[in-house]
């Protein structure tokens, strides 16, 4: 039989964190989307508590997502699923201000990804932001032009990464660069560089549609010197594209929680609004014999189960050592689609009272937003399912 209830195990976690987005981050939502580019000083608390509960390996922290190495006999259910659960819980409370939590950046999902023992002990307890994007490249990250180049014991950066989610705020960030622009994709690696180190300068924060929150920064790197022990996984050419792609299999699904979680919460809201409207959600009668609001929701829940089984399978598979890129594609998809549409219906059911500020709806239909474009947009997801299941590769269908 499946049983697709949340493991016993993993319950307490889930309050946890259903508790703190009930009593720090929704009531703080609407603040800090008004508040664009002030720092959170609430999460500090959150985050200790978050830092408590990773020490005692039951947290839910992205530092905590660690990919399985080997097969195991039985299942199990980890770091990867633990996280996506949360993740879930507290975008539910605001998606925004989960962005803006010390050290719970897409970087240290990055380092843990794929940092060996030493490099996890280096950085332990360390806020990492992520730079991939570049001016002249966001979905074809394989062509980025930032360049690495090795000078005794450092690497020298110089490039221009824009879109840095936490950058202004984090410790550190994950810079994706290039050891040689004619050996393409192989040559690209990522290196940690701390956000202090000289000629790594903060050219601007951007403002947003959504996720306010949520600081976004644009860096200039010039002339930056990187200790070379700062390099992520192999130093090799030959051992190509695939290790730092490997984070995606792990942040895709986390990105696609944060569209459940946000979908969730509008969905919730609507249905509260729909029943103090008067309109009954019948499970017993077919969606078209109901008034036309119902049968809408109805719709809107069979998208938002898919979202949420599809994102659990994705980080159930991380945690079993199971190749899950196709399945992180197919979530992050399903999600960032699922999450925009559903929140952009909930505002149209509920009418003024959506579009107004007094409510969050509106502001859940702007933060769903990005869901659907970073960590690869809709149609990058789409163009790697189609490349999965008709066994093409990047360079024969694009
Ligand atoms: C708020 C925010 C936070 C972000 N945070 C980060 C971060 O922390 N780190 C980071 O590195 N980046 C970050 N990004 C950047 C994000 O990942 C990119 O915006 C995204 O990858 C898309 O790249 P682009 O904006 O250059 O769009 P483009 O790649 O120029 O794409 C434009 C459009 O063309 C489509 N398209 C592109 N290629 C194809 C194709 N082959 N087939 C079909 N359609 C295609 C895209 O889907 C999109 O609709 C962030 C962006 C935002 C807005």
């Amino acid at each position: 039989m499946i049983n697709l209830e949340v493991p016993r195990k993993l319950t307490t976690l889930v309050d946890q964190a259903r508790q703190a987005a009930v009593a720090f981050l929704r009531p703080n939502s609407r603040k800090y989307d008004q508040a664009e580019h002030t720092y959170p000083k609430e999460l500090d608390t959150l985050a200790a508590l978050l830092d408590g509960l990773s020490e005692s390996g039951g947290g839910a922290g992205a530092g905590g997502v660690r990919r399985a190495k080997a097969k195991r006999d039985g299942v199990v259910n980890g770091a990867n699923l633990r996280l996506a659960l949360g993740t879930m819980e507290m975008c539910w409370g605001d998606a925004g201000l989960l962005l803006s939590m010390p050290r719970q950046g897409l970087g240290n999902a990055a380092i843990a990804s794929v940092a060996d023992e030493s490099q996890m002990a280096r950085y332990k307890g360390k806020w990492a932001a992520m730079a991939i994007t570049e001016p002249d490249t966001g979905s074809d990250s394989g062509a980025i032009r930032t360049t690495a180049v090795r000078d005794g014991d450092h690497y020298v950066l110089n490039g221009e990464k824009i879109f840095v989610t936490s950058g202004e705020r984090a410790d550190c960030v994950v810079v994706w660069a290039t050891l040689d622009r004619t050996k393409g994709k192989a040559a690209i690696k990522s290196f940690v560089v701390d956000r202090d180190t000289p000629g790594f300068e903060l050219v601007r924060l951007e403002h947003k549609l959504g996720i306010r929150a949520s600081d976004t920064a644009h860096f200039r790197l010039d002339n930056v010197r990187v200790p070379a022990e700062n390099l992520l996984g192999d130093p090799e050419i030959s051992q190509g594209f695939a290790g730092v792609m490997q984070t995606f299999d792990n942040t895709r699904p986390l990105v696609a929680a944060m569209a459940v979680g946000i979908a969730r919460a509008a969905l919730e809201e609507t249905r509260r609004l729909l029943t103090e409207a008067g309109i009954q959600i019948d499970y017993d009668h077919p969606p078209n014999t109901q008034p036309a609001a119902a049968a809408a929701f109805i719709e809107m829940e069979a998208t938002y189960e898919a979202m949420y089984l599809l994102t659990l399978q994705a980080a159930w598979m991380a945690d079993n050592g199971q190749p899950n890129s196709l399945q992180a594609s197919y979530a992050k998809a399903k999600a960032g689609r699922g999450a925009t549409e559903i929140t952009l219906r909930c505002v149209e059911l509920c009418g003024s009272v959506g579009y107004a500020e007094h409510e969050l709806l509106e502001k859940w239909s702007r933060d769903a937003k990005i869901m659907d474009i970073f960590e690869g947009t809709q149609q990058i997801q789409q163009l790697i399912i189609a490349r999965r299941l008709l066994g093409k590769t990047s360079a024969q269908l694009k």
